[in-house]
């Protein structure tokens, strides 16, 4: 599948790629504040940061991998919620 086919189906306004998904998707804004101003505190150029090299930070930095796991169990398990829990009536 093209990236372009794969609309988020949590919020419908962008492919859901993975840095949609990590970064930009506005249906995960409450559970990524607090990490990302923990990433940001840490690392302090991080906006300036190309998206590879955010990537970078965010998985290998030992100060932030497990908030970033966190974050990023905590992003799944709500679109899973989203997607198919709530979708049989
Ligand atoms: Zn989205």
């Amino acid at each position: 599948m093209r990236p372009e086919d794969r609309i988020c189906q949590i919020c419908f306004s962008e492919p859901e790629t993975e840095e949609h998904f990590i970064f930009t998707c506005p249906a995960y804004f409450n559970l990524r504040i607090l990490w990302l101003q923990k990433v940001i505190s840490t690392c302090n150029n991080f906006d300036e940061l190309s998206i590879s090299e955010k990537f970078s930070v965010i998985m290998t930095d030992k100060r932030l991998i497990y908030g970033t796991s966190d974050y990023i169990r905590g992003a799944y398990l709500f679109r899973t919620n989203k997607l198919y829990v709530h979708s049989d009536s």
